[in-house]
């Protein structure tokens, strides 16, 4: 772990914990687990709760933190999802050692406890459809009705439940449901469903189940059967609460885990719903899981963030139990702070315009030399070829600058980052459009590197690449996701409403030739225009292929400013 990572802020849950462990309630041990559901790629979201559930197992002395797939929904679940987790999870930086484990391994044992139910009367099988079991449920503020089938012996339950695991009755004929109370305050304590019949293998069981128990069945136990000592989770399991006791508490288990809620994280312009990403994959919206404009861990890695950023961002955050939504000015401030430190400096130029430099010898080339990185001098430097033809950016010259444009204009001199300075002496134009597209300028010999002698100052500092050196890349752009802040606000209008047309800018790039074979994955600074990432997926030594991370501009600092300044006001 780098040295700017912080000590975990105190929150409600590790208070909890750190209380637990005076009273040495769990015999002084401190288990946790982070349950994904393969049925999708992890997000950002999920991040918190990683850094949540492995933080507080190894900030406690001997704690640990297990990795459980919550498997028990083989219609939704793939290979491809439980690898993907665990790639990710690995590469956030958290390690279970051997303890991987997934719900579909406690399959038998979690049958037993059915049956173990039933023979107390607290389960019976249910031959109601769906949708009549959905009727009579009731509403909030109605009581349901009870089932005709509420009144099976035990004996007629047993021998349904163990005909369902044979395989003899066809999908949704039967369930088992819990005995608790048709009128209970709480909805989901009306007799819920804990098994039912699916017949459809299962990506690590095969065919030998039909019947998979439900989530609130099985996460319980497969909690107690792991020792979990605290069972975090999100806010919108705070009513699963009850029946997650209830289930344990008739089987009498040996560990009843505590189970703490906490709010979720909500990113702006953002969403972190999987059945929504899942949409966006399916249909087309963004390329695939990895998308660099997706808030899963895998398009976040591809963009160019670092693992210790996302760790960061996820201690900022702070955990709480009230939901709010966090601005995604924030995340990109910790992949800005962390690659600022980290980053090799480099210059391209996105938007070309030709600078013809009149008094530089034609067939000559300098090989300047160049910081990597002005923060960090141990990080070397490096040699630019200069030439008398190069490329500065399109919105660094304009012809008739207002009063606060300090950059290159007629007559004016500037700095070439590392090279020289130059004067704008004439300005070519398309005849047709009255377009700008070539400059000619002279250099000042003396200025080498980029100073003069005689102390005469310019107030302007510009990247540059030759054109005859220049490595023709390609680049991506991106913008949010979506354009709205909270796409989701409307619950009658699609989420998908709100994408933003303009998230992805593809344009050529030219980079200086250092760049020649830049590794896939590597991130740098691009002069004044942001951090960007090698492309992991279609970059080539043939074709470069840049991801934006992020552009310099901190609007997070601004919006902290703005809000000071306002408390200040009252
Ligand atoms: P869905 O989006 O379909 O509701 P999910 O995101 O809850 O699914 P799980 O695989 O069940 O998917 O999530 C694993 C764990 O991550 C759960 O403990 C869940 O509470 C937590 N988690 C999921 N989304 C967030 C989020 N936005 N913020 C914090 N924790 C989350
Ligand atoms: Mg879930």
């Amino acid at each position: 772990m780098t040295k700017t990572e912080f000590t975990p802020a105190s929150n409600f849950i590790r208070n909890i914990v750190a209380q637990d462990l005076k009273d040495n309630k769990n015999n002084g041990r401190v288990v946790t687990r982070f349950p994904p559901e393969p049925n999708g790629y992890l997000h950002i979201g999920h991040a918190k709760s990683i850094c949540l559930n492995f933080g507080i197992a190894t900030e406690n002395k001997g704690g640990i933190c297990n990795l459980r797939f919550d498997d028990t929904n083989p219609g939704k679940e793939d290979i491809e999802y439980v690898e993907s987790i665990i790639e990710d999870v690995r590469w956030l930086g958290f390690d279970w050692n051997d303890r991987l484990f997934y719900a579909s391994d406690y399959f038998e044992q979690l049958y037993q406890y059915a049956v173990q139910l039933i023979k107390a009367g607290k389960a019976y099988v249910c031959s109601l459809s769906a949708d009549e079991i959905r009727e009579s449920r009731g509403t909030l503020t109605t009581p349901g009705k009870e089932s005709p089938c509420r009144t099976r012996s035990v004996r007629e339950n047993q021998d349904l439940f163990e005909r369902m695991r044979a395989g003899e009755f066809e999908d949704g004929s039967h369930v088992l449901r819990a005995k608790i109370d048709m009128a209970s305050p709480n909805v989901l304590m009306r007799d819920p469903t804990l098994y039912r019949i699916r017949r459809i293998p299962h990506h690590r069981t095969g065919d030998k189940w039909c019947i998979y128990p439900m989530y609130d069945f099985a996460h319980c136990l497969s909690d107690s059967i792991e020792g979990i000592t605290h069972s975090l989770c999100t806010l919108e399991f705070e009513i699963n609460r009850q029946l997650y006791d209830w289930i344990l508490d008739q089987l009498n288990v040996d560990c009843h885990p505590q189970q703490i809620e906490f709010a979720r994280l909500n990113l702006s312009y953002t969403v972190l719903s999987k059945r929504k990403l899942v949409e966006l994959v399916d249909v087309g919206n963004v390329s695939g899981w990895d998308d660099p404009r997706m808030p899963t861990i895998s398009g976040l890695r591809r963009r160019g963030y670092t693992s210790e950023s996302i760790r960061n961002f996820c201690h900022r955050i702070g955990v709480a139990r009230r939901d709010s939504i966090v601005d995604i000015a924030l995340l990109e401030y910790s992949i800005r702070e962390d690659l600022n430190k980290r980053a090799q400096r480099v210059m391209g130029v996105l938007r070309p315009l030709k600078v013809v430099i009149d008094n530089y010898p034609e067939n000559k080339v300098e090989e300047l030399e160049a910081l990597n990185n002005p923060e960090d001098p141990s990080m070397g430097t490096r040699k630019i070829p200069f030439s008398c033809v190069i490329y500065i950016e399109q919105d660094d010259f304009l012809e008739d600058p207002p009063k606060k444009f300090f950059r290159l204009a007629p007559g004016r001199e500037v700095r070439l980052r590392y090279a020289y300075y130059i004067r704008c002496v004439r300005v070519v134009k398309d005849e047709k459009t009255g377009q700008v597209v070539e400059l000619h300028c002279t250099y000042d010999p003396d200025t080498r590197g980029g100073s003069s002698p005689d102390g005469r100052k310019v107030k302007a500092t510009l990247h540059w690449v030759s054109t005859a050196h220049a490595i023709k890349a390609e680049t991506r752009l991106y913008d949010h996701l979506f354009i709205k802040e909270n796409p989701d606000e409307e619950k009658d209008v699609n989420f998908k409403t709100y994408l933003n047309p303009n998230s992805l800018e593809i344009r050529p790039f030219f980079v200086e030739p250092s760049l020649s074979g830049a590794a896939p994955g590597s991130r740098y600074q691009f002069e004044r225009l942001g951090y960007f990432c090698v492309d992991s997926v279609d970059s080539s030594d043939q074709a470069l292929v840049f991801n934006r991370t992020v552009t310099l501009r901190d609007t997070w600092a601004r919006i902290q400013k703005a809000q000071q300044k306002k408390q200040k006001k009252r």
